[in-house]
């Protein structure tokens, strides 16, 4: 079995433009990509210069075509497992990892990236998983415009909701903040009542569309409705940080979720282990997750140029 430089676990945002870097400095890269990007419930994709109001998915297709001028094998998949091994032909101490594709299928790498981004953990309220990403979104800046003026609800499932619904307030007169039962400080409550967001205590129900699908709004707890053109929510963001668990790399508990470490270059704590993208961190964000596997991508190459000089001076002797 050769060794690729390196295997990047994930064909999002972050682990292609970490194989663009990477392809560009003639390094040999494996992408294994599920083709599940998180953002794929969504027709369209703002917030992305050069691409606003595209197909998330038309951006990863013209990614993958232009990977094709380099080194890079994009292979669909799912790498069930991971490994650090001993392999003969690598320098003493140098990392070493081997992937298994859920084919059965095994490769080496010099390096790993794990750029697999996250699930988003919606509030278990019927009829807004149907939603999602469609009535149902997140996301002011990547969703917010298209429904400026319009009538919006967001629903509390976190603190940050609060700021949420003000961010939305700069779009549109007309929203209604659904505390679902959490207590708001007073400061909070005065600056959503100050702004004219109404606040609705009473427990959202469902969420209910029209027979097309459409979204209509929300139904609350006494049978009374709120008709919405958007409902906001703040999922709970669940890295998908399994292989890098499985190597060990260190996490620490951070917005009620364990997130594994990485420094400004991707590192993680374990040797050779990188991790770029939502991976990372739930920001939502196509331009920042490039912006992280660019830059792991580029300290990844620099990594593997300090491994190639130590071999280089060890074969002269
Ligand atoms: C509904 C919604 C709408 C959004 N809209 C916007 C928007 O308009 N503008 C914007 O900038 N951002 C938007 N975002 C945020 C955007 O989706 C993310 O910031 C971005 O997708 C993160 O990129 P990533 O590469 O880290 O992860 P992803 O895009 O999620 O890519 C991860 C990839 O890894 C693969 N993978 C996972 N596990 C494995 C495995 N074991 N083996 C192989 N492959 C694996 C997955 O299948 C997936 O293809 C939106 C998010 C959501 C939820």
């Amino acid at each position: 079995m050769g060794t690729w430089d390196v295997v990047i676990v994930g064909g999002g945002s972050a682990g292609l433009s970490a194989a663009l870097m990477l392809g560009r400095s003639r390094r040999s890269v494996l992408v294994v990509d599920g083709g599940r990007p998180r953002n794929a419930p969504a027709q369209h994709m703002h917030g992305v210069l050069g691409r606003d109001h595209t197909s998330p998915l038309d951006l990863l297709a013209a990614g993958r075509a232009e990977l094709t001028r380099y080194d890079v094998a994009v292979e669909s998949g799912e790498v069930a497992d991971v490994a650090e091994i001993e392999a003969d032909d690598a320098e003493p101490g140098a990392p070493v990892f081997e992937v298994v594709l859920d084919s059965g299928e095994r490769h080496r790498a010099r390096r790993l990236l794990v750029a697999t981004g996250l699930r988003d953990e919606l509030p278990d309220i019927p009829g807004l998983a149907e939603q999602w990403g469609r009535g149902v979104v997140l996301c002011p800046y990547c969703d917010g415009w298209e429904v400026r003026d319009r009538r919006i609800a967001v629903i509390a499932s976190a603190a940050a909701n609060a700021h949420q619904a003000q961010l939305m307030r700069q779009l549109s007169a007309d929203v209604v903040f659904c505390t679902q039962g959490a207590v708001l400080p007073p400061a909070t409550r005065a600056g959503l009542d100050a702004r004219g967001i109404v606040i609705e205590d009473r427990s959202v129900r469902e969420v209910f569309a029209d027979e097309g699908g459409r979204l209509r709004g929300i139904r609350l707890e006494d049978g009374s409705e709120w008709e919405a053109d958007a409902v906001f929510v703040a999922p709970r963001a669940v890295p998908h940080d399994d292989l890098l668990r499985r190597l060990r790399a260190r996490s620490m508990r951070q917005g009620g979720v364990d997130q594994v470490l990485v420094d400004d270059d991707g590192r993680t704590s374990v040797r050779g282990l990188y991790a770029a993208g939502n991976v990372t961190g739930p920001r939502s964000s196509v331009p920042w997750a490039m912006s992280s596997g660019s830059l792991t991508g580029a300290a990844i190459n620099a990594d593997l140029v300090d491994e190639d000089v130590r071999n280089a001076i060890d074969a002269r002797g």
